[in-house]
């Protein structure tokens, strides 16, 4: 039998190749988290410079490290290097999990710790395209919510280290959500567009409401597009729960932060890993907690 019939025939074989390509995946993931911002901050220095000098201005160079070298530098282009000791990762020294384990968590050469956010990330990309496998099996829509849980993984810790969520991740899920739902694959076209309609302009209303009571700015733009974007594969009825479910999972986190000491009250906390995470619980479970609520309050 070719591969392909093997994955279509038997769910847990598609199970395993899934869960080992998430791992490899996620491999990946740390590379993009890294340095998909940089790629970013670049593009909007090269910019801004580009804008000011047309204007007139004299620009003298006074970026960040990784910012003011202007060699090649994308997703594949430089290979990975120890950050400490600049010492070039070889491929054994690249195996999702394994690697990590057999180097006891230190760079082969200089012997400085490395973070245990790697093999995190490894894992849960790998369980979470394992349970996709599991839960959808062999189908479009366990590709399209692949992916879907790929960008929200980087979307999720790319905001806890810059506080953004990049504009292009934003609408690559909105778009792959309202495609998926039009060509039947996940919910009703019609849930989808008010869902992205809905997500945004709910966000945004209690954006301005909180920013004319408060003059502070509560969230980014970012977290509206987000949202949006979310209510394109949850569907208009989840975007209430979405909301509720980052309060909650928010303060709760907050709180835990506060009582640890870990960080002041005042800090800002980005709000796109909640969203992001009580968006992807919504779409998968949303109906089952809403009926569930109703239920046991007896409406
Ligand atoms: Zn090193």
């Amino acid at each position: 039998m070719k591969l392909i019939e093997v994955l279509q025939s038997s769910p847990t074989t598609l199970i395993i190749v899934l869960t080992i390509a998430g791992l490899m995946v996620g491999s990946f993931l740390n590379v993009v988290i890294y340095r998909y911002p940089i790629m970013l901050f670049r593009e909007w220095r090269d910019m801004a410079k580009e804008i000011l000098t047309e204007q007139g201005y004299k620009i003298s160079g006074t970026a960040n490290e990784p910012l003011l070298d202007d060699k090649q530098f994308n997703l594949v282009v430089p290979r990975s290097r120890c950050p400490k000791c600049q010492h070039l990762i070889r491929s054994w020294e690249n195996i999702p999990l394994i690697s990590y384990v057999i180097q006891g968590a230190k760079c082969t050469q200089c012997k400085t710790a490395i973070s245990l956010r790697y093999p995190a990330i490894e894992l849960i990309t790998g369980i979470l395209f394992g349970f996709l496998a599991w839960q959808f099996g062999w189908s479009w829509q366990t590709l399209v919510y692949l992916v879907l849980s790929a960008i929200l993984v980087v979307q999720i810790f790319i905001d806890i280290d810059h506080k953004i969520l990049p504009d292009p991740l934003n609408y690559i899920l909105l778009w792959l959500g309202l495609f998926a739902a039009y060509m039947g694959w996940t919910i009703p076209l019609t849930d989808a567009v008010l869902g992205a309609l809905f997500g945004y302009l709910s966000l945004w209303s209690f954006y301005w409401i909180f920013k004319l009571a408060t003059k502070k700015e509560g969230m980014g733009y970012g977290d509206f597009k987000l949202l949006a974007a979310l209510g394109a594969f949850a569907g208009y009825q989840q975007l209430l729960l979405i909301i509720v479910l980052s309060a909650g999972v928010g303060a709760v986190i907050g709180i835990t932060m506060m009582a640890l000491k870990k960080t002041e009250r005042s800090t800002q906390i980005p709000f796109g890993p909640y969203l992001a995470i009580a968006g992807w619980i919504s779409i998968f479970w949303g109906k089952e907690i809403i009926d569930l609520y109703l239920r046991s309050s007896g409406i």
